[in-house]
């Protein structure tokens, strides 16, 4: 890298950190308003002092809880945050199967949280890919398809990349796939989820309640399939939709949005996140998507499943699919089984029914280092973010059982 693009790049950061994260005025002006638009909707929903706005996306959680946000807003807006962790939400069933390859012999690619990633059953008495590590298995931690590609053409034994995420990686997987980069002894395990359904999945839970007032939709996700995907959704629940960045200034913005549509009575998707999100998202990486997958029901860990939410490889890729070469078992309706340890209320805080530390093993069993459920263990699950900046949040805790 030369020293020219350094200092380009360095003076872009020193840029967007002054605009994004210390701009007091503006925050200060945001926040007024925020303050303000708020006062309006006490009049308009004097029935509902509380009103309840989901982050969908784990990095905005991130952002939510980093920068304090919570502290900064009127406690009438209570944030909570949703299923958007590709990592919390991948079935036990294929970290079990991926543990069971590894034991056989074949070389694992896998994210780093996903190494780390608890199954609910052991196989041969192994409940991760670390363990599996530990017992002398070949599990390789990369940080994308590339690295397991270039691997494993180094090695040329078998190899199974698991292929966790959403939409956002799933335009590389399908690139890897379409442009022939993966090497005969590479096979791809695809556990793809979709979040356009997984929203409509948690609404509808909250569609009785009508506490669910406004949605932070996901900004990485909304560059491929565009703010679009989002649309039928705010129409179909009656709700404002904001794609927000994930600086801290974006995420305050998307919450006045969500408020200023609310005492308008409207209910429309909004792109706030503009400087990375169309209308439409990016076509081509769309195109490839359609090209190489085919939309599934899924699984999803501790929820069940979701209709037409998850990807799996198209017939015609058969050859690069470890379901068919490995015999890996695609998890069926009528073989799903709670995937969650006892006590762990991991799915009740993806779906924003319950805060963190309402589960009882809250940084008693279930830490950082010692995680129970899968929320621990992203970087992107809620209960590792919360654990990780030491909030034990009671006033949160009071604000959700107030609307619960
Ligand atoms: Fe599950 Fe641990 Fe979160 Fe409790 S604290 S919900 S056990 S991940």
């Amino acid at each position: 890298m030369n020293s020219d693009y350094t200092d380009q790049l360095n003076k872009a950061m020193e840029s967007i950190e002054a605009a994004f994260r210390r701009n007091l005025s503006l925050t200060r002006v945001i926040i007024t308003k925020i303050n303000e638009v708020v006062h309006e909707l006490t009049r308009v929903y004097r029935y509902e002092p509380k009103i309840k706005i989901m982050n969908f996306c784990g990095t905005h959680e991130w952002t939510v809880t980093h920068y304090g946000i919570r502290s900064l807003i009127p406690s009438s807006i209570v944030l909570v945050a949703g299923p958007g962790c590709p990592i919390c939400v991948t079935p036990s069933h294929f970290i079990e199967e991926s543990i069971r390859l590894a034991l056989d012999d074949i070389t694992i690619y896998t994210y780093g949280d996903v190494y780390r990633l608890r199954a609910i059953r052991p196989v041969k008495g192994v409940y991760s890919l670390s363990e599996a590590k530990a017992h002398g298995a070949s599990v390789k931690i990369i940080t994308s398809i590339a690295e397991a590609i270039n691997d494993a053409r180094a090695h040329g034994k078998e190899s199974v990349f698991v292929g966790i995420g959403f939409e956002t990686v799933a335009s590389g997987y399908a690139r890897a796939i379409l442009s022939g980069m993966l090497p005969p002894n590479l096979k791809f395990l695809s556990v793809v989820k979709l979040t356009p359904p997984a929203m409509k999945y948690t609404l509808e839970i909250h569609r009785q309640e009508r506490l669910v007032k406004g949605v932070i939709a996901p900004g990485h996700v909304s560059t491929i399939i565009g703010a679009k995907a989002w649309h039928e959704v705010s129409k179909e629940f009656g709700i404002p939709i904001v794609v927000s960045g994930f600086e801290p200034i974006d995420v305050l913005l998307s919450i006045l949005e969500i408020l200023r549509q609310l005492v308008k009575g409207k209910a429309d998707t909004v792109i706030e996140y503009k400087r990375a999100v169309t209308w439409d998202g990016d076509l081509e990486a769309q195109k490839m998507i359609r090209e190489v997958f085919e939309v599934v029901d899924d699984a999803w860990r501790g929820i069940g499943f979701i209709p037409r939410s998850g990807l799996r490889l198209k017939k015609r890729f058969r050859m690069y699919d470890a379901f068919g070469e490995y015999g890996v078992r695609d998890v069926a309706p009528g073989d799903w089984v709670h995937d969650l340890s006892p006590g762990c209320r991991c799915a009740d805080v993806i779906l924003g029914r319950a805060m963190p530390s309402q589960c009882p093993l809250f940084m008693k069993t279930c830490t950082p280092s010692t995680p129970v459920g899968p929320c621990m263990v992203s970087i992107e699950g809620t209960c590792s973010i919360w654990a990780k900046h030491r909030v034990l949040d009671v006033e949160a805790i009071k604000d959700l059982e107030a609307i619960q």
